[in-house]
Parts: C-alpha cells; sequence; structure tokens
C-alpha cells in the first residue's frame, strides 16, 4: 500500500477500536454510546490526517496550541474540508483573535479578560463560538483552569456574552488523583454551571489515559489523541 494508503488505514483501525471503547465505557456506566461525543485530538501530527479522519466521518477535532492549528485549519479549509473545530488547550488574550476565526468550541475559557477578548473576536468575525470553562480541580492554576470558588462569575459573564454560547464545563484530571474523584468534582462543577445556565450540559473530561472513568462520572465529549492517532514524538 501507497504510504497514505496505509496511514489511512491505521487511523481507521483506531477509530473503531475507540469508539468501540467508548462504547463499551458507555454500556458498563448505563448510558447511551450516542450520549459521548468523540473529539479526536490531533495535535502534533500533520494535517493530512486531519483530513484523513474528517474523511472517515471523525468530524470533530481537537487542538491545544493556536500555533499548531491556525494553520492546519487553514490548509484543511483550502481542501475544502471542514471539521468541527475544539480548541482545548491554555489560550493567551492575544490569541483569541486568531483562534475566533476556527474554532468552533473553545473548551478552555478561564478567566473573565478572556471571555471579553473572544466575545469581541468572535463579533468582530460574526461567529457565535461555543464555550466551556475549564475548573482547576486541584486549585493549582498553572495548568490553566478557573478556581471553583470563581466559577459561577465567570459563567455568569460568559452567559452574557453576545457572541459566546456556555455550553458546560472541561477539566483535566489533576496528575496525582484518582480519575473518579476528579470527574465527581467535575459532575459537581457543571451542576453550577448549570445553575447559571440549564443548556449548558456538555462536560468534557477524559483523555486516553482516563476516559472509561470520565464516561463513568457523566463525561459528553471525551477529548483523545493517542488512542486515536497514535503515540507523540514531542511532549505538549
Ligand atoms: C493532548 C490533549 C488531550 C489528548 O490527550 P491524549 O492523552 O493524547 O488522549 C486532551 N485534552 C487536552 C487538553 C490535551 O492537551
Amino acid at each position: 500500500m501507497a504510504p497514505d494508503a496505509d496511514r489511512r488505514e491505521q487511523l481507521r483501525a483506531n477509530l473503531v477500536r475507540t469508539r468501540d471503547a467508548i462504547a463499551s465505557a458507555c454500556r458498563e456506566a448505563g448510558r447511551e454510546p450516542e450520549s459521548v461525543r468523540l473529539i479526536a485530538v490531533t495535535k502534533t501530527f500533520p494535517a493530512s490526517d486531519a483530513a484523513a479522519l474528517v474523511e472517515l466521518g471523525q468530524a470533530d477535532l481537537g487542538e491545544n496550541r493556536d500555533q499548531e492549528a491556525a494553520p492546519k485549519a487553514a490548509e484543511l479549509e483550502r481542501l475544502g474540508i471542514e471539521p468541527v473545530w475544539h480548541f482545548v488547550g491554555q489560550l493567551q488574550r492575544n490569541k483569541a483573535r486568531s483562534v475566533a476565526r476556527y474554532a468552533d468550541l473553545i473548551h478552555s475559557v478561564d478567566r473573565i479578560r478572556l471571555v471579553d477578548a473572544l466575545d469581541t473576536a468572535a463579533a468582530a468575525q460574526g461567529r457565535m463560538i461555543e464555550a466551556l470553562l475549564q475548573v482547576s480541580l486541584d486549585g493549582d492554576t498553572s495548568r490553566g483552569g478557573v478556581l471553583l470558588s470563581d466559577l459561577s462569575a465567570l459563567a455568569e459573564r460568559v452567559a452574557e456574552a453576545g457572541s459566546l454560547r456556555l455550553r458546560g464545563v472541561m477539566a483535566v484530571a489533576p496528575i496525582d488523583w484518582e480519575p473518579v474523584k476528579a470527574f465527581e468534582l467535575l459532575a459537581e462543577c457543571s451542576q453550577t454551571v448549570r445553575s447559571v445556565e440549564s443548556s449548558a450540559t456538555e462536560i468534557s473530561a477524559g483523555m486516553s489515559g482516563d476516559f472509561a472513568a470520565a464516561v463513568a462520572c457523566g463525561a459528553t465529549m471525551v477529548r483523545l489523541g493517542r488512542n486515536v492517532l497514535g503515540e507523540r514524538e514531542v511532549m505538549t
């Protein structure tokens, strides 16, 4: 097989395996497989992989750095391929304008100043962007996320923003925590946000190593990189 066909076949097999694994996690949790959306995180992998995934029916793609995501999104657009782009990484205000051009959902909204920058940028593009609030479950905000004590106020700000739609919460499980403990706490955060905006029901939780625990705790979106694309050569 040509290298491209080889890679495509590998991605196809990985997708099947990953979707099966999500479905079995759902069954164990007594949930419908359709209740969990797979976001394939394509960071560090080329645009050709992203394009192949969309052609294989995997429309939801995630990226965590604008420097990498912006050219990748532009390249796919030139090919007439339009994924649903999920921005899942820490975001600086000075990147808001760039990210607002391509991101359909931003999972990492964690500060009021970022909300204002994104709202302005989305309005300038004439776009409506779906926002998830990233929560810092252990209070260490160096890896992004809002403190639990500030979550309500942040939710209210997003709910008032004209070009952002509050959709739910997101977290990364702290490295030294039991995943279930982390995702149960995130489920409580989801309640807090739903008390501000009842339709903000999305819970973005779970990566390749811990998604089954996230599904058991109610995740509606899992963000999987390695399971779908393979091991990354560089850490991000
Ligand atoms: C890279 C990344 C993922 C995917 O991680 P894997 O371990 O490759 O599944 C999920 N969420 C965020 C925020 C990421 O940066």
